[in-house]
């Protein structure tokens, strides 16, 4: 385990920066280590409403700084975007083409943790504690499936990158304020997500 500094919700309008565990990585996981978060107004509806304790911040960059068994397609010191949609590609509504409501691992729908990094890799208060759409980027460190980790041009600002994965990708900016290479990741993320 290691300490990282993360900003916790009470799901009641509070939240304060404090001091959680980090684990290793599990099976088809990897550790990132956060270099930039996102904040978008689910965020601040999560604080105010969600009633439960919680790692805040779902929309994030860093590197990839461990990894576990049986991840092939990333490295240690890869750029990432951390990103919450990743279908199964096997239930009732993936196979209709609504990968961003997957009966086993989107948010949106309220789903459980299935399909997500095991919550056991975050420990606050010596117990397991949730993060924001499985994420929780407003923490040092965060433990996330590797299909949720999305590999990136290294030229591209983590602060810029951050936000393609909530902000970008269900289109709450405004594109023409972005540089044009976050605009191309944007696009490559986007057409991934179609294809899986
Ligand atoms: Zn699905
Ligand atoms: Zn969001």
């Amino acid at each position: 385990m290691i300490k990282a500094k993360a900003v916790i919700s009470n799901g009641k309008g509070k939240f304060e920066l404090t001091t959680v565990n980090i684990g290793k990585p599990g099976i088809g996981e990897v550790r990132v280590k956060i270099k930039a978060s996102g904040i978008c107004h689910t965020d601040w509806d999560s604080i105010q409403h969600w009633d439960k304790t919680f790692i805040v911040g779902h929309e994030g960059a860093g590197i990839v700084e461990s990894i576990g068994e049986g991840v092939s397609d990333l490295a240690i010191g890869d750029k990432v975007i951390l990103n919450w949609a990743i279908p199964c590609g096997k239930c009732f509504q993936c196979h209709e083409g609504n990968l961003h409501i997957c009966e086993q691992n989107s948010p949106v729908c309220g789903c459980e943790l299935a399909g997500h990094a095991h919550v056991e890799s975050t420990i606050h208060n010596k117990a397991p504690i949730e993060r924001s759409f499985h994420l929780g980027t407003m923490c040092e460190y965060a433990v996330v499936k590797a299909e949720a980790a999305i590999k990136i041009h290294s030229q591209i600002p983590y602060t810029a990158a951050s936000i393609v994965g909530c902000g970008v990708m269900t289109g709450g900016v405004l594109w023409l304020t972005l540089p044009k290479l976050a605009l191309e990741v944007a696009f490559v993320l986007l057409a991934v997500v179609a294809w899986v």
